[in-house]
């Protein structure tokens, strides 16, 4: 059985800010010899220290694009303007592409075929579930053939099969692991079962451990939330595969074979921080959930390399924020974090995405910004609420 992916990635962080919070402008042109062999971890700079610059379009640049899909590729089942023609041209410039999800309800093959449907033509090969990266965990400790307890649906049962395990669902079959994710279906029953298997010894993983489920009504309780039934009743904590855990970016790191991926997400709290936790470069685009204001306020593990509006991003050379004298500039915008006054200053004009990498910069480069000292500077930039 093949070992995890992770376990053969190198360091994940370079130690140390490279003295300044832009990225070097050379960085990611000269970064085809900057990378470590065989890993994700940037040579050039910490991962997570802050913004680059990418003198070169991100698709050349980097080799692989890890895309989340919901906010990034779709909104909702809906696709999101522009996608897939700026994901087109990636690929046909020479970037890989793979499908990144928590979601581990469905197969890869029937999200392959919503992609497809959106004009993202995609295989079940290009995509990488959570419920691939469990089954990956579990199969690499318990031997083949052994029987896991599954609380969830199809995409889980497909996952452990293809690694060799068998899914079951009693306690009385005396599962060596119990594996835990969203499904629509799931009942009293099949959590009691899990409870049982769990308090009697079988090893608990979640595929993730997202609190809510954005739906059309609204946020619903996720994997996380329903993964608590079992916390409560047996004290146990699971082992979680997804976003921003490793696994599952070490799978699609594995997967892609890889050596510059960039991932690409919505959230700074899955995507991103998953990004940091692998060692790898990440964009964030501003089509799902979260907005500016998060970015300007991220805590280091949660800050991009880089930020775009869309995945038209990709396409794009990326300006570099240079700083002096606590100013951070990028394109005709100016920023300065002034904490004693209470003050986050952007003056200039231009593309606001270049604004607001000034403002993520400086923001950055200060203790203790707010909500409330980033608004008015925001407010200039006019993004959409
Ligand atoms: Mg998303």
């Amino acid at each position: 059985m093949m070992r995890n992916g992770k376990t053969g990635e190198a360091g994940a962080l370079a130690a140390g800010a490279a003295g300044t919070v832009a990225g070097r402008a050379a960085g990611a042109a000269a970064g085809a010899q900057g990378w470590a062999v065989g890993g994700a971890a940037a040579a050039g700079g910490a991962v997570g220290a802050g913004l680059r610059g990418c003198a070169e379009p991100l698709s050349t640049a980097y080799d692989a694009a890890l895309l989340d899909l919901d906010g990034v590729v779709y909104l909702g089942g809906d696709p999101i303007p522009g996608a897939a023609k700026a994901l087109g041209e990636a690929r046909r410039g020479g970037m890989q592409l793979a499908f990144v999800t928590n979601n581990a309800s469905r197969s890869p093959s029937a999200i392959a075929a919503q992609l497809t449907g959106l004009g993202v033509p995609a295989t079940a090969a290009d995509v990488v579930t959570s419920a691939q990266a469990a089954a990956h965990l579990i199969a690499d400790r318990l031997p083949e053939g052994a029987p896991v307890l599954v609380v969830g649906g199809i995409g889980l049962r497909i996952a452990l099969r293809e690694r060799g395990l068998r899914p079951v669902s009693t306690a009385a079959e005396q599962p060596g692991a119990v594996v835990q994710g969203y499904a629509p279906g799931i009942d009293y029953g099949i959590l009691a079962e899990a409870e049982l298997a769990v308090r009697a010894g079988a090893w608990y993983v979640a595929s993730n451990a997202d609190a809510t489920l954005p739906t059309a009504r609204g946020l619903q309780p996720g994997n996380g939330a329903l993964v608590q039934v079992i916390v409560t009743a047996t004290g146990t904590q699971p082992v979680v595969a997804g976003k921003p855990e490793r696994p599952l970016h070490a799978e699609a790191v594995a997967r892609t074979g890889a050596r510059r991926p960039l991932v690409v997400g919505d959230r700074l709290d899955t995507d991103i921080e998953g990004a940091a936790n692998g060692g790898a470069d990440s964009l964030l685009v501003l089509t799902g959930v979260s907005r500016p204001a998060d970015a300007v306020l991220a805590p280091p593990r949660r800050r991009p390399s880089y930020l775009a509006h869309d995945l038209a991003g990709l396409l794009e050379p990326h300006p570099e924020v240079t700083a002096a004298g606590g100013e951070f500039r990028c394109g005709g915008w100016s920023a300065r974090a002034a904490v004693d006054s209470g003050q986050l200053e952007l003056t200039g004009t231009g593309a606001p995405i270049d604004g607001l990498r000034a403002l993520c910069a400086a923001a950055w480069s200060a203790d203790g910004i707010t909500a409330e000292m980033a608004a008015p500077a925001l407010r200039l930039l006019r993004f959409p609420a």
